[in-house]
């Protein structure tokens, strides 16, 4: 058996593939999930200690449905502890969908002849940022095809566009970006932009199924992808995004490669990634996917819940790709952002006219279209703590988010006040009364249990600020 060392500050590390799938599966295929050691694992991390690829791999393969319940239930207690009741909200805004590659899973793909090509233009960005304003969105995600057309400067510009467009009280406070692997100078350029996360997905870990997938262009190249989150870190971008498309290989073996990558930017750069994302695949137009790997609803809640308890400060990205009633049920076992009011189409938050997905538009099926009010009333009434917070990233606090899970105190400190701030913004400028009245029974409940009576009262003299008017308020 081959073993990577798994921390191991070696700056030779840095850029180099550190995926061995005869390593991976050695360890899915050789430990064994008695009772007494998935006990063990899950303890070891709700005391918020990082779990191991072998301590992983025994969670991956329990399959008694007593033990997957303690799975399920570990990950539940540890996103309490450690999280709280706050999600994060956010909106995806699709820029552009020229693409030279041929992802034989996307609608975007360069061989899909029935798509309609389009990138938004200045005015049309605007536009369709006002409109996510009024929505109450102050968190968006811009994702690109990989085309010439979409060069770092061209980022870079769709960026501070996003930042220059104020509606009302609206503002976009955080951009993160989906897009292509660039090189260092690239990374650079796009971070002078202002961005909060840059997200590359390495889609499936496993070299052969990637070759599969990946029929043209640059994304053919396993290991520029790979790396390129290493190449984001050297740039400066430290606070990065990983995941992989569940359903193109084993996700047993997905969710171990997921905390291979994690370890490895432990080991090179002192700093895991900033979420993961576990993004099913939807049909789509013209995709051909194998049914093989497909991942049931019950193996997905299985796969998050082990995610949440082997990396257990990192963000988890739920979208709504999924189901209402599937992020109903997933979003208790440890995922702390969600996409609200998401629409897909390019073009379509300005423009309503259209409710129906049309696919030739868009890069694949949606499974919750609710809008971004009826995704708080609901996260309201069933207590948990909508939040547009972008404090940290806004105060240089980045790159550094194993400060949430270590330091004692970060998340009463900051993390619930800067929830309920952003909440009574919310409140004030976009809710109807009905949800207005819930919410503040909910802030008002989340004050009181504030254990620290300055912070406590420092909260409510905010609200009240909020309420006559000042914004931006945080910690
Ligand atoms: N072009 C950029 C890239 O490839 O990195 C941006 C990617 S794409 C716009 C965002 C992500 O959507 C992909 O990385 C992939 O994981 C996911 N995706 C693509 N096709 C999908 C499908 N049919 N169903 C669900 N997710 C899909
Ligand atoms: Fe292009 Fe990204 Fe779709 Fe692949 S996943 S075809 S790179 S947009």
């Amino acid at each position: 058996m081959k073993f990577f060392p798994e921390k191991c500050k070696i700056e030779d590390q840095r850029m180099k593939s550190f995926i061995d799938p005869e390593e991976l599966w050695d360890y899915i295929n050789n430990t064994q999930a008695t009772k007494e050691r998935v006990r063990e694992i899950i303890a070891k991390a709700l005391n918020k200690e990082r779990l191991t690829l072998a301590e992983t791999a025994v969670l991956i393969n329990a399959s008694d449905p007593e033990l997957i319940e303690e799975i399920k239930q570990g990950a539940r207690t540890l996103k309490e502890k450690v999280y709280g009741n706050r999600i994060v909200l956010f909106a995806p805004l699709y820029i552009g969908n020229k693409c030279t590659n041929n992802c034989k899973y996307c609608g975007f793909r360069v061989s899909n002849k029935d798509a309609i090509r389009q990138t938004l233009d200045d005015q049309q960005i605007v536009k369709e940022v006002e409109a996510l304003e009024d929505n109450g969105q102050k968190r968006l995600i811009l994702v690109y095809g990989e085309h010439p057309d979409y060069s770092p400067e061209y980022i870079a510009h769709t960026v501070k566009t996003v930042y220059g467009v104020r509606k009302g009280n609206g503002e976009i406070r955080r951009v993160n970006i989906n897009a292509a692997p660039l090189d260092i100078d690239g990374f650079r350029i796009v971070k002078e932009s202002g961005i909060g996360t840059y997200q590359v997905f390495q889609e499936t870990y496993h070299p052969e199924a990637y070759a599969k997938y990946h029929l043209g262009g640059k994304k053919k190249d396993f290991d520029w992808r790979l790396t390129s989150l290493d190449r984001a870190q050297e740039a400066g971008v430290d606070d990065v995004g990983i995941g992989a498309l569940f359903g193109l290989y084993d996700w047993r073996y997905e969710v171990l490669a997921l905390v291979r990558h994690t370890n490895h930017f432990e080991a090179c750069y002192n700093v895991g990634p900033h979420t993961i994302s576990f993004p099913r695949i939807q049909s789509a137009s013209d995709i051909d996917v194998d049914p093989k790997y497909l991942v049931s609803d019950e193996d997905f809640v299985k796969l998050v819940a082990i995610l949440r308890l082997a990396v257990p400060y990192t963000g988890m990205i739920l979208t709504a790709r999924e189901s209402v009633q599937v992020r109903r049920e997933v979003l208790q076992f440890g995922v702390s952002q969600i996409d609200g009011g998401t629409k897909l189409e390019l073009g379509s938050y300005s423009d309503t006219k259209n409710e129906e997905q049309n696919l030739n538009r868009e890069q694949f099926v949606i499974n919750d279209n609710r809008s971004l009010a009826e995704i708080i009333d609901e996260l309201i009434d069933t207590e948990y703590l909508p939040s547009f917070c972008t404090a940290c990233y806004r105060l240089g606090r980045t790159g550094e988010h194993f400060m949430e899970f270590s330091v004692p105190g970060f998340i009463k400190r900051y993390c619930t006040p800067n929830a309920i701030l952003t909440l009574a913004e919310y409140l004030v400028d976009y809710a109807s009364e009905d949800t207005a009245k819930k919410a503040w029974i909910v802030i008002n409940k989340n004050i009181e249990n504030m254990e620290d009576e300055k912070i406590r009262n420092s909260i409510k003299e905010k609200v009240e600020k909020i309420k006559s008017g000042t914004r931006d308020l945080y910690y």
